[in-house]
């Protein structure tokens, strides 16, 4: 805060791919209110208003001449901190990206306002309960009339200039919604429920019914009696989940009543803010004496400063050790941040977490709703100064309540301001969703995360079965402390791998659809003792796709340099880089034949294929094109985990984390499509995908099976899978990582260049590569067309700069970043989009 006659200037930072902040001044009546990491409102060009950041404050005059004033400050209180700004520089400086990329990644969209965003009515949004003002009320009122409206629209309701403060309150009284964000809210919980048909709500009827199937369908009277032991009756609903359970029959049996038309289900929303309350005690987890000495060990690990890496294998119980280190953090008084890698498997922690620490797990999510991540983003930045008051209150009691004082989510999260972080978890570690790929900035947020831990002196703790081999080498280095658990809880055995060679089954006819008879066997055999299956198909439909059987014809996208996937559903051809999509052709348009044939099978077809050869099994399918619509997600997993569907079938989504009790066997379908896939991490990939989902198998009681599909059995990394012997697997490769000079052995830095114009991208890429290769000489590899070398009209081509460790990497970065900023300024190349991508995946 500052005097009030003084003239101050601000440096605002926006939300946009420009480099620099921009000065502004700030009117002598808000002299007293500016501080930094508030939000401002400013002008911006010729007429659009938008909030920034204020990062500096000072009364240096700057030397050009008409600088406008800023409009408003948003904020009472800072909505980033110091922390902050120093993390945001870090990664803008080492990704190689401009400091408004990272702000735009690091705010929830509610905290960045622009004369372009739209907002709506909050789905809950009562007129009755609202305490409005009158311009509120205009507002509100306008919204029900025309659902979206942007800024500049209500602004030329209420003025222009008090819009933003307006919308601002809106926002975080929940009255409003940013509307982007509505789109993809957090997807509400849904159950099945089962109940009688009009028909069969008549008592003759239904006695009708119970002396027919008495006599031929024994399972479907159970059920049917277990619907009525449960309080099923003409006009009272039943728990889908809690009748197959209690009548201990298949969910298959239920959907024959519901053909029957006996039954029928549908699905009701719960609420997911059921009761927060922490359940349990977390010093009721007694740990095993293995994992006292992995606690122990990690304990080490922390003293000496060093991050740990947690190698567990699958089912080690490494989450009941993150709990009691959660526990130990806050009980100093800590913050906690837990990375996970996706969606996928935050639903099972999130339950776990919440058991023990109740209300105190903050979830922070790109999908979830915006006014929840807002309302913790300013719970995590308030986090001390809420102590202070509850001790002041209450100085006697030592619970400190803090709201969200753990915080799970996926990469996005690191962003959060946090102000007293005590430890950092990044759970499956090796997971290369943690990278953000596109836009810029383009992180790991496991690596940022280790940053972080350094600039807060907060504990980092890296965990996985199979980790990456970057935090493997660093623990080699001593950089790491590792600490290793060897065996399952409760001694539960590790699964046995079955390789079946595709290659006898196919001699031998014994294929069923893409299912060998070793996989086959023991489906049936778990079906029958009512046990589930998750099968693993690497790629949803990338391999189905149309080919004429005469010419080779494939069908191709108009926009992109990939062939197009066949989706049933719709039955129509479908671009998985642009989303293009067109009619199945009839005949061959290049040789006008109809012999136009399927070939290689996708999760869909998998699917399809199950109902041919498990007819009495039900099962569901977990990809990219299942869950992209509302809710899909949890139901599947929900379903699954309810016994309601048998089989679960997916892509690599099946592969991360879940712990199923019942499930028993796990199939690996074609082995040979990762392995082959070209880039010198499909290996260790392919490595960890076949552990990880092995690791699926037999997590409780009797051991499970795993059964590899190849037409490789005697490949290495197949080899080193079937023995679990992760240690192995890497001691082999890290030596052909040496030889090649490839990560964890050097650093790579990928730039992309993009124009739709081919003849023009080839002609820079020729030359900017030129410029480079002075300096890098064979260290520079390309520039070349990528696997898909075009991708929404775009051409791309792509170098490789592979940088020694023991050159200066600060020196390198800035001679590449100086490089292209020159080449930028040729005339000739103004269209040539180039992206640079430190650390690439
Ligand atoms: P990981 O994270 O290593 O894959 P989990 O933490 O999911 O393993 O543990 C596997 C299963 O074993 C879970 O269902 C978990 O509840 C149980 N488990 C692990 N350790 C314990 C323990 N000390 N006490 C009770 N249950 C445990
Ligand atoms: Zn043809
Ligand atoms: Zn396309």
């Amino acid at each position: 805060m500052s005097e009030e006659r003084v003239t101050l200037f601000a440096e605002i930072l926006l939300p946009l791919p420009i480099p620099g902040s921009f000065t502004y001044r700030v009117p002598y009546e808000l002299n007293m209110r500016a501080k930094i990491g508030q939000r401002a409102v400013v002008q911006f060009g010729k007429s659009k208003i938008m909030s920034g950041l204020i990062m500096s404050l000072s009364t240096n005059v700057p030397d050009c001449n008409n600088i406008k004033y800023l409009l408003d400050i948003l904020d009472d209180e800072p909505v980033i901190n110091e922390n902050q700004q120093k993390l945001w520089k870090w990664i803008a400086s080492y990704y190689m990206c401009y400091l408004g990329e990272v702000m735009q990644a690091a705010l929830p969209s509610a905290l960045k306002l622009s004369s372009e965003s739209k907002i709506s009515l909050a789905e809950d949004f009562e007129v009755d309960n609202a305490n409005l003002s009158d311009n509120e009320y205009l507002i509100t009122e306008a919204l029900q009339i025309q659902p979206q409206l942007t800024i500049t629209e209500v602004s030329k309701i209420i003025g222009y200039k008090k819009v933003m403060p307006l919308i601002k309150t809106m926002i975080e009284k929940k009255l409003i919604v940013m509307h982007e964000e509505l789109q993809q809210k957090y997807k509400a919980k849904y159950e099945r429920y089962v109940r009688l048909t009009n028909t069969y709500r008549d008592d003759d009827k239904m006695h009708e019914l119970m002396d027919n199937l008495s006599k031929r369908a024994y399972k479907q009277l159970e059920l049917l009696m277990a619907f009525l032991v449960l309080g099923g009756s003409a006009d009272n609903e039943v728990l889908a989940s809690e009748l197959l359970k209690k009548a201990n029959v298949a969910s298959s049996i239920l959907n024959t009543l519901v053909e029957k038309d006996v039954f029928e289900t549908y699905y009701k929303r719960v609420s997911r803010l059921k009761n927060y309350k922490a359940l349990t005690d977390v010093s009721s987890i007694i740990l095993t004496d293995k994992q006292q000495e992995a606690f122990d060990e990690i304990h080490k690990g922390f003293d000496e400063d060093k991050p740990v890496l947690l190698h567990g294998v699958t089912a080690s119980g490494k989450t009941e050790i993150y709990i009691k280190l959660i526990q130990e953090a806050i009980d100093q008084g800590k913050q906690v941040l837990y990375l996970l890698p996706e969606i996928a498997l935050t639903e099972q922690i999130i339950n776990r977490l919440k058991k023990y620490f109740g209300d105190k797990v903050g979830v922070y999510h790109s999908r979830y709703d915006d006014n929840e991540r807002v309302e913790i983003w300013h719970q995590v930045m308030n986090f001390n100064s809420q102590q202070s008051t509850d001790n002041s209150q209450q100085t006697l009691s030592k619970v400190k309540h803090s709201k969200f004082q753990i915080i799970i989510g996926s990469r996005s999260s690191l962003f959060l301001p946090f102000t007293d972080l005590g430890l950092i978890i990044v759970d499956e570690e090796h997971d290369s969703s943690f990278k953000q790929v596109d836009p810029a900035p383009r992180y790991s947020a496991r690596d940022v995360a280790a940053v972080m831990s350094k600039m807060f002196a907060a504990r980092l703790l890296l965990g996985s079965a199979t980790p990456s081999f970057e935090s493997y080498h660093n623990a080699c280095q001593g950089k790491y402390h590792l600490v290793t658990i060897t065996e399952r809880y409760g001694g539960v055995e590790m699964p046995e791998i079955v390789v079946d060679d595709l290659r006898i089954e196919t001699r031998r006819k014994t294929m069923q659809a893409n299912f060998g008879s070793v996989l086959v066997d023991a489906m049936n055999k778990t079906l029958e003792e009512k046990n589930q299956v998750i099968l693993f198909q690497n790629r949803r439909g990338f391999s189905l796709r149309i080919e004429c059987d005469h010419c080779n014809y494939i069908p191709q996208c108009i926009n992109c340099d990939v062939s197009l996937t066949y989706h049933k559903n719709q039955n129509i051809l479908k671009c998985h880089y642009c989303g293009y999509m067109t009619n199945v052709p009839t005949e061959c348009p290049s040789c006008r034949s109809t012999d136009l044939k399927m070939h290689g099978f996708g999760t869909e077809r998998i699917e399809d294929d199950l109902k041919i050869v498990f007819p009495q099994a039900t099962s569901s399918r977990l990809d990219l094109d299942t869950t992209r619509t509302k809710n899909s997600y949890q139901y599947i997993l929900e379903q699954f985990q309810n016994k309601e569907t048998d089989i679960l079938v997916g892509t690599q989504m099946v592969t991360k984390g879940l712990d199923f009790d019942s499930v028993k066997v796990v199939g690996i379908l074609n082995a040979d499509n990762m392995l082959t896939f070209p880039d010198f991490r499909a290996y260790e990939r392919s490595y960890q995908l076949m552990e990880q989902v092995s690791g699926r198998a037999g997590r409780k009681g009797e051991k499970g099976k795993v059964i590899i599909q190849t037409y490789q059995p005697q490949h290495p990394v197949i080899l080193n899978v079937m023995s679990h012997d992760y240690v192995r697997f890497f001691e082999e490769q890290m030596p052909i990582r040496r030889q090649f000079n490839y990560p964890p052995y050097s650093r790579l830095i990928m730039i992309r260049l993009k124009d739709v114009d081919s003849m023009k991208l080839n002609k820079a890429a020729e030359l900017l590569s030129r410029s480079l290769r002075q300096v890098f000489k064979e260290n520079l590899l390309g520039p070349e067309y990528p696997v898909v070398s075009r991708v929404k009209n775009q051409y791309i081509k792509q170098m490789i700069i592979k940088v020694d460790k023991n050159l200066n990497i600060n020196k390198v970065k800035e001679f590449i970043g100086s490089t292209i900023e020159n080449f930028k300024h040729d005339h000739d190349f103004k269209s040539v989009k180039i992206q640079i991508d430190v650390d690439p995946n």
